[in-house]
C-alpha cells in the first residue's frame, strides 16, 4: 500500500532540485530558489487530481484536520460527529480546537451510519466528519442530505482514501472541505504531510492563514505581512513537498495496481461460506488499499487473524484488537488522560466514553478483518498469497 514501495528517480530528482538551492522553506526567498516552489507545485497537482479549486499542503493529516476544523469556525461549545472506527487523529484534531468529539456508530460500510448520525445531532452540532476508512467511501449522498436538513457542515476525513472516489468525484472534494494524509504509510507519501482541499475560497484563505501563524501571504516579505488572526505553524517543508511532487503523478498507476491485486485476493475468498465483504456504496471508486471482509463471529475473526499470521500472511488487521483504530482500546480517551488540563466545560460536555456502548459498531468491527494490499507483489506472489489466504480462512471457519 504505502507509496514508498515504488520510490524511484522521480522523488530523487525533485529532492535534488530543492537541495541545489538549499531553500527548504515554502515561503519567501524568491530570489534564491531558482523558480522551485515544490509546495505550490504539489498544491496545483492536488487541485487537478481532486478536481477542487483550492488545496493547502501541510505538515500532516492531523494538522490538516485541525486546520480545516478551525477554518470551518469550529471551536468551544461546538460538537463534531465522527465514527469510533478511525485513527486517533480524528478525535485529537477536534479536541485541539476545543470542540467536543461526539461518536456515532458505523454500519457495514465501515463508515458513519447516517441513521446513527441523525440520532447524535444536538443544537450544538456543527460538523459531520465521516472517515473514509481503509481506502473506500462513506455513504456521502445520505450524509450530505443529513447535513442539508440540519444546516451542518460536512468535513471528509479522507486521510486513508486519497485516490478513491464516489460516483466520479474524488473523496475529499465532496464536503465543505476534505483532508488527506501523506504520512509514510499512505498510498501517496511526502514522508510526512497532509492537505486540506475545498472549493470555498474564504474557507481556503482562513486555512492558509491559520496554518502559518495567521500570515495573510499577501507579500513576498514575510516580516511585512499582516496577521488578521492568530494561528499555528503546520507548514510543510519543501523537502517533504518535493517527495510528494515525485509521488502524486503515480497515483493513477498506484490505484490500478491495488485494484488488480485486490481483485485476485477477493476472488479467492468469493463463495466461501461464512465470509462476506465490506459494503461499498460505489465499488468502482474503491482505491483498493485493503481487502476487507466479515467473519461469522468475533472468535472466528480472531482465530483467522492468528492463523493467517502463522501462515506467513502479513498485513492482517483485526481492528477490534487494534490499539489505534477502534475505540475499544482507546483507554486514554476513556480515562481522559491528556498531556495538559482541558477546559472544564469541554470535559463536562464530552460523552463519558468509558461508559458509552457502541453495540452496532462492536458487532461489525469484532468480525472485521482487513488485509493490506501491497504494490510490490509479483503476479506469482499475489496468486500464491490468494491461495494461502483461501485455505487458511476456510480451515479456520470450519474449526
Ligand atoms: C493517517 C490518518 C490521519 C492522520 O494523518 P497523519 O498524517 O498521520 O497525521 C487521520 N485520519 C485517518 C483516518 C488516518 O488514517
Amino acid at each position: 500500500m504505502p507509496g514508498f514501495e515504488l520510490f524511484d528517480n522521480m522523488e530523487r530528482d525533485q529532492l535534488r532540485d530543492v537541495m541545489d538551492t538549499g531553500i527548504l522553506m515554502r515561503y519567501g526567498f524568491s530570489g534564491l530558489r531558482k523558480g522551485h516552489w515544490k509546495a505550490c507545485e504539489m498544491e496545483a497537482a492536488l487541485c487537478r487530481v481532486a478536481g477542487v479549486r483550492h488545496a493547502l499542503l501541510l505538515s500532516s493529516g492531523t494538522a490538516a484536520l485541525t486546520t480545516a476544523l478551525a477554518a470551518l469556525g469550529v471551536g468551544a461549545g461546538d460538537e463534531v460527529i465522527l465514527p469510533p472506527f478511525t485513527f486517533v487523529a480524528s478525535f485529537e484534531s477536534i479536541l485541539a480546537t476545543g470542540a467536543v468529539p461526539v461518536m456515532a456508530d458505523i454500519d457495514e460500510t465501515l463508515c458513519l451510519d447516517p441513521q446513527a448520525v441523525r440520532k447524535a445531532i444536538t443544537p450544538r452540532t456543527k460538523v459531520v466528519m465521516p472517515v473514509h476508512m481503509c481506502g473506500a467511501m462513506a455513504q456521502l449522498d445520505e450524509l450530505q442530505a443529513v447535513c442539508r436538513e440540519h444546516g451542518l457542515l460536512l468535513l471528509e476525513d479522507a486521510c486513508q482514501a486519497f485516490g478513491a472516489s464516489f460516483h466520479g468525484n474524488m473523496l475529499g472534494s465532496i464536503g465543505n472541505a476534505g483532508c488527506y494524509s501523506f504520512d509514510f504509510n499512505k498510498i501517496v507519501t511526502c514522508g510526512e504531510g497532509g492537505a486540506v482541499v475545498t472549493n470555498d475560497t474564504a474557507l481556503y484563505e482562513r486555512a492558509d492563514r491559520y496554518h502559518d501563524h495567521g500570515h495573510d501571504h499577501r507579500n513576498d516579505d514575510r516580516g511585512a505581512e499582516d496577521h488578521p488572526f492568530a494561528g499555528y505553524n503546520y507548514r510543510i517543508s519543501e523537502l517533504h513537498a518535493a517527495v510528494g511532487c515525485g509521488q502524486i503523478g503515480k497515483l493513477e498507476r498506484f490505484v490500478a495496481i491495488h485494484r488488480q491485486h485486490k481483485q485476485v485476493l477477493k476472488d479467492a475468498l468469493e463463495n466461501l461460506p461464512g465470509v462476506t465483504f465490506r459494503r461499498l456504496p460505489d465499488p468502482a471508486g474503491d482505491s483498493a488499499t485493503f481487502l476487507t471482509f466479515f467473519m461469522p463471529s468475533e472468535t472466528a475473526a480472531r482465530r483467522t487473524a492468528t492463523a493467517l499470521k502463522a501462515a506467513g500472511v502479513d498485513g492482517v488487521f483485526h481492528w477490534y484488537d487494534n490499539n489505534w483504530h477502534y475505540i475499544r482500546k482507546w483507554e486514554h480517551l476513556k480515562t481522559r488522560a491528556f498531556a495538559h488540563p482541558l477546559y472544564k466545560p469541554l470535559l463536562d460536555a464530552m460523552p463519558d466514553y468509558a461508559n458509552t456502548a457502541f453495540r452496532q459498531s462492536d458487532a461489525i468491527i469484532s468480525r472485521t478483518l482487513s488485509i493490506a494490499i501491497k504494490m510490490g507483489w509479483t503476479d506469482d506472489e499475489v496468486r500464491t498469497r490468494a491461495a494461502l489466504i483461501r485455505t487458511t480462512v476456510q480451515s479456520s471457519i470450519t474449526q
